[in-house]
């Protein structure tokens, strides 16, 4: 009987049954499904030789390979199900969360020391009535030097160190020229500052290609010089949050006459003399002046009627004095451990 084609049927489910039993994942049973019961399948070539038994055995063996073709399918279904929920079991469990792990730190950035000291000139102006005025980088010739006073060849352009981007248009050397867009098209009286990027080809320990400045300017009827050194003393105090002594020593600009440098008692040694105020006890800070007439003629404002004056100042070099940094360059590197410090 061994070899009788119902004892195949019977081994051909057995081998089956233990290999559905041994299938490790879904693509196992899968592979299973279509060995045993695919068109080109064991079981469905047994299916296709009921028709050639002899005819006393074919109701039996038909009887037998319907049994087995039914429990193979019913195994595999079975078997298919049971991976499935293993499967899912798994994923849940490589998704789970151990709710008494430490969180992560997150790390919060902080604004640069140049925006930051920007932001508080601006704050100090603004409370002192100035409005903000801002103007384009690339200069026009004219706005840049022209109507401040600077024609060309004038030997003050020399001082400027250019950036040309064409023999017309400069990249701005200072914040100056937005003083002529603001006059251009806001009628006296005014009082505005404006901050801005500058360019100048320059780099060592107190220079950088780009640096910052803010342009102060106020036109009225009847503004002086005392307004000027008001306004100014008022901000320097503001800013480094003390009182200081201030002085004012005659100076050259080409856009302002009288012009005047301002320095400022050394906020590191009060005035004893130090490194940093290269031990005079005095800081220079910023270049100021009443507006020049030719400046006023250039933008079409009366100078018989209107006088004003304006100021210049580094942003950087406001920014190294109040955070105590001796290397400009330190604010360009963008160093997270130096720029962290402003947080
Ligand atoms: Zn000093």
């Amino acid at each position: 009987m061994n070899s009788s084609p119902i004892a195949d049927l019977d081994r051909l489910l057995s081998e089956g049954m233990v290999e559905i039993a041994n299938a490790g994942d879904s693509a196992a049973v899968e592979h299973l499904r279509v060995a045993l019961l695919g068109r080109q399948g064991t079981v469905t070539a047994q299916l296709k030789q009921i028709g050639v038994q002899p005819a006393e055995l074919r109701r039996e063996f038909g009887a037998a390979v319907n049994r087995i073709r039914d429990e193979l399918s019913q195994a595999l279904t079975e078997k298919a199900a049971a991976i499935a929920e293993q499967e899912r079991r798994a994923a849940v469990d490589a998704q789970r969360i151990d709710v008494t792990l430490p969180g992560r730190k997150r790390h919060f950035g902080s604004l640069h020391p140049v925006t930051r000291t920007l932001r508080r000139i601006e704050q100090i102006f603004t409370r002192a009535g100035f409005d903000v005025a801002y103007g384009p980088e690339i200069e026009d010739d004219f706005h840049n030097f022209e109507a401040l006073n600077i024609p060309k060849n004038h030997p003050a352009r020399a001082m400027h160190d250019t950036f040309y981007v064409s023999a017309e248009t400069v990249l701005r050397t200072h914040t100056s020229p937005v003083q002529i867009r603001y006059l251009e098209s806001n009628a006296p009286p005014v009082a505005v500052i404006a901050p801005g990027r500058v360019y100048r080809c320059d780099s060592d320990v107190t220079h950088t290609p780009m640096f910052h400045q803010v342009e102060g300017l106020a036109v009225d009827s009847d503004i002086s010089f005392a307004d000027l050194k008001g306004v100014l003393v008022f901000f320097l105090e503001e800013f480094f949050e003390r009182e200081l002594p201030v002085r004012f020593r005659p100076s050259f600009f080409p856009f302002t006459e009288p012009s005047a440098e301002v320095d400022m008692g050394c906020v590191f040694c009060e005035g004893a003399g130090c490194r940093i105020c290269g031990h005079n006890g005095w800081i220079e800070v910023l270049g100021c002046g009443m507006v020049h007439t030719e400046v006023f003629r250039q933008v079409g404002i009366d100078n018989e009627l209107f006088t004003g004056y304006a100021f210049g100042l580094g942003i950087e070099r406001l920014a190294m004095l109040r955070y105590e940094v001796d290397d400009l360059r330190l604010f360009f590197e963008n160093e997270v451990s130096f720029l962290s410090q402003f947080a």
